[in-house]
């Protein structure tokens, strides 16, 4: 089991306060905090061999290149990658998907069906319809139902011959919804599609293996596991990585260059033009460090207590509704009171310290599915404990007795 009273101790924000009151941060789901042992791999970059990569003879440059490529090989060996080169450094998730949706545009013509499902957020949602708008292909949607469950039945009644591509969401942000993903891409494979999951939201609850899901490509954000922002990674099957074109052009990315040709440089270096992230990619791996340190069988064990315990204590509360009671789902509650606006009672709960997020969450068409402008989304990570949801529940109602 995981100790949760030292976990807290690792991160350095959980000790400040936020209005005059301990901070309880519930908004996970949009990012996590950084724990002092990523905070100290940042400042000995800075500090001790901060450098450009993969270009300098000195001692510096060798360092960090040595530390960036390490870092890649822990992201590889974490997803279960049969390649290390199958893993591109990215500035996050939404990068990545634009990567390969822009990949795909010498790939797609007009009559070709792009897949996507209602639970997307819309970074999974508008490079689709830009490239659609590019070759002429057509996006088709998996609807939901109340629950927040996809339809199956119906997905498996979009997928035809002209389907070239499926997109779905591991996890979903807005809802919590772990989605079938082993089955969707089963039924993609069977007729030729290939499958993108957008994980941004199962890797800091899961361990996804991608040779085991046999995923074409999957994706995610280092600043949702306990990394900083602005770095992320793609995990692509090689061959699929060979037939995309480069994404950007620029230094890193080429083999040679002359202004008759310019030949491109082997993977992963191809979808890698111009100085990247290397600090945030180095902290990235040592944030999966800290994060397989504690255990993610313990993570998934823990979060799902609190996940139970919150969920339970919603209940309680007269005129709540909590959007999204999929049976296989992760610790995100959205709810509402009545009809008492979101953001009057994130604004009240920010005066007592507690950090929740209100709105549509970047995912706008599952509100309008539930005819809501939005929800009170409360999402705990594993330094989060029962007595934090306590006193969130008793702010809550304070909040819903000022308010009505
Ligand atoms: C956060 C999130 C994204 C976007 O991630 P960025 O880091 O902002 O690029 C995409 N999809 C899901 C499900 C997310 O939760």
């Amino acid at each position: 089991m995981l100790d949760v009273q030292k976990i807290r101790k690792d991160f350095p924000i959980l000790q400040r306060e936020v209005n005059g009151k301990p901070l309880i941060y519930f908004d996970n789901a949009a990012t996590s905090q950084t724990p002092q042992q990523v905070i100290d791999v940042i400042v000995d970059y800075y500090s001790n061999y901060n450098a450009n990569i993969h270009r300098g003879v000195h001692s510096l440059s060798q360092e960090a290149t040595d530390a960036y490529e390490q870092a890649r090989l822990k992201i590889q060996k974490h997803f279960n990658a049969k390649q290390s080169h199958e893993i591109i450094f990215t500035s996050g998730t939404t990068h990545s998907i634009n990567l390969i949706a822009n990949g795909f545009s010498s790939l797609l013509k007009k009559g070709d069906e792009i897949i996507v499902s209602a639970l997307e957020h819309h970074s999974n949602i508008v490079p689709w319809q830009m490239l659609c708008e590019r070759t002429g292909a057509s996006l088709r949607v998996i609807p939901m139902n109340e629950n927040g469950d996809l339809i199956l039945s119906e997905y498996e009644a979009l997928l035809n011959e002209n389907t070239k591509l499926v997109f779905v969401n591991h996890i979903s942000n807005a809802l919590g919804t772990i989605n079938p993903i082993e089955y969707i891409i089963e039924k993609a494979h069977a007729i030729g599609a290939a499958v993108l999951v957008d994980g941004a939201q199962s890797c800091p609850h899961l361990k996804p293996d991608v040779q085991a899901l046999d995923v074409d490509f999957y994706v995610c954000s280092a600043h949702k596991i306990c990394g900083p922002t602005g770095v992320g990674m793609l995990y692509g099957k090689e061959e699929w990585l060979n037939k995309l074109p480069p994404y950007q052009g620029g230094g890193e990315m080429i083999a040679e260059v002359s202004f008759e040709k310019t030949t491109y440089a082997g993977l992963p270096h191809k979808f890698e033009a111009g100085t990247p992230n290397i600090c945030g990619g180095i902290a990235f791996g040592a944030a999966l460090d800290y994060m397989n340190a504690i255990g993610f069988e313990n993570i998934a064990e823990y979060e799902n207590e609190l996940l139970e315990y919150g969920t339970a204590e919603l209940q309680k509360i007269e005129g709540l509704k909590i959007y999204g009671t999929a049976k296989e789902k992760t610790s995100v509650i959205s709810f509402n009171v009545g009809a008492i606006h979101p953001y009057d009672i994130g604004t009240i709960l920010d005066k007592m310290g507690i950090a929740v997020r209100t709105g549509h969450h970047c995912a706008q068409p599952i509100m309008d599915f539930y005819k809501i402008p939005g929800t009170i989304r409360a999402s705990f990570m594993f330094y989060n404990t029962k007595e934090e949801i306590d006193a969130f529940i008793t702010a809550l109602k304070k909040a819903i007795m000022m308010l009505s």
